[in-house]
């Protein structure tokens, strides 16, 4: 397989953050960028070479765009199967169609994970009440109640502690199926974001602790507050689910550990990841950055961090309710500190709107310094503007 060089266009599924950093990473190495997604201005978009707006389900503008790149790849997992089939018969789809037919669906991740012996939290199938009822008394309450398909940050989840509750949650669903989780009540969320190459190798950004609030990402801290055993184990899962798939690209694993040390993988994302959002300041090669060399056939770049530890916080459109953020005091008060902003426009509450990224020599200092930071966007007091 020979490799894909500068110059050539790489195409990305998708309009969003994601891919908006991966086109900047493609554009500094010399590719050029096309994107297909739904909408037009995306934040992908605003920095690609070009930009289709045409549903994933126009196969004729899928093929059309297909046929102007030398290789795609995505940056948002639920492109539809069709979708991905009429690109490929045009550019090789790095990660390919199984590896998005298996993680864009809880139940088959679920189910893949743990045929292949991957650690998960106890799980069935439900899309009635009578099968809702005996999942729920044999995994106990509480536990949590997932669509199968198409959820992302919480999204179409609803925890459940009673026999009532599954009722009413059930109903919710509207006849969809579902999937019912035993609940883990975790120590810490951690995440592995990591790399395959068209021959195999393999690159890792190390273990990443994951905080989250009402479901959503919050804020992400390198290295993991974990043992150097658990950091082990969790590269080594991640290894082995990359190899499992044959992904070809990025994929973060995503693991909770149990208050009794035992990692259980939650979920995966065949594509960059929020968590790794951190390394576009903190490594030598960003997740984006290692996407492309991976879908390009490149060799894969050093993760190594720069400084010893590394924190990212979210910028959700709730920051905007007293109206813009203070960029200013920010920016000033933390000169170290990176922002990050998708060039999106309506600020709603839960929409990722940006990050702000800290480096600094302890994880405690770089935790500290992105929440202070992110914390004078929005205290109003400077009158130095
Ligand atoms: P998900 O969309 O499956 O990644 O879930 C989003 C968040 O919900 C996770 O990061 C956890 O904080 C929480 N969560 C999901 N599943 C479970 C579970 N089985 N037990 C406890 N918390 C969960």
């Amino acid at each position: 397989m020979n490799a894909i060089l500068p110059g050539a266009t790489v195409g990305v599924l998708g309009g969003g953050q994601l891919g908006r950093m991966f086109a900047i990473a493609a554009r500094r190495c010399g590719y050029r960028v096309h994107t297909l997604s739904p909408e037009s201005d995306t934040p992908a978009g605003q920095i690609a070479d070009r930009e289709t707006r045409a549903s994933y389900d126009d196969l004729d503008a899928v093929r059309e765009f297909a046929r102007t790149v030398s290789v795609v790849t995505f940056e948002f997992e639920n492109v539809p199967a069709a979708a991905v089939a009429a690109a490929a018969k045009f550019a090789p789809v790095r990660p390919g169609g199984s590896v998005l037919h298996t993680t864009q669906h809880r139940l088959r991740e679920k189910t893949f994970l743990s045929e292949a012996g991957f650690p998960v939290t106890p799980f069935h199938r439900v899309t009635t009440e009578e099968e809702l009822r005996s999942a729920l008394n044999a995994l106990g309450a509480p536990a949590v109640l997932k669509t199968a398909g198409f959820g992302y940050d919480g999204k179409g989840q609803t925890k459940i502690n009673s026999a009532e509750d599954a009722a009413r949650a059930l109903d919710s669903l509207e006849g969809c199926e579902a999937i019912l989780e035993a609940f883990v009540n975790f120590e810490r969320e951690v995440s592995v974001v990591a790399a395959r190459g068209i021959r195999g190798e393999f690159a890792h950004y190390g273990v990443v602790e994951n905080v989250h609030v009402k479901h959503i990402l919050d804020v992400s801290i390198a290295p993991a507050n974990v043992s150097p055993e658990v950091a082990r184990e969790a590269v080594e899962i991640a290894r082995a689910v990359l190899e499992r798939l044959d992904v070809v690209g990025i994929t973060c694993v995503e693991f909770f550990l149990t208050r009794g040390g035992k990692l259980l993988v939650n979920e995966l994302a065949p594509r960059p990841h929020n968590s790794g959002h951190l390394t576009f300041d903190a490594c030598a090669t960003s997740q984006f950055e290692q996407q492309l060399r991976a879908v390009c056939g490149l060799p894969l770049g050093s993760t190594e961090m720069l400084r010893p530890a590394a924190a990212m916080a979210n910028l959700l459109g709730d920051l905007w309710q007293q109206g813009e953020p203070d960029w200013l005091a920010a920016l000033r008060a933390f000169p170290g500190v990176k922002l990050h902003l998708y060039g999106k426009r309506g600020a709603r509450a839960g929409r990722k709107m940006g990050h702000l990224t800290a480096l600094a020599s302890t994880v405690e200092e770089a935790a500290r310094t992105v929440r202070d930071a992110r914390d004078a966007l929005t205290r109003r007091t400077d009158g130095g503007r």
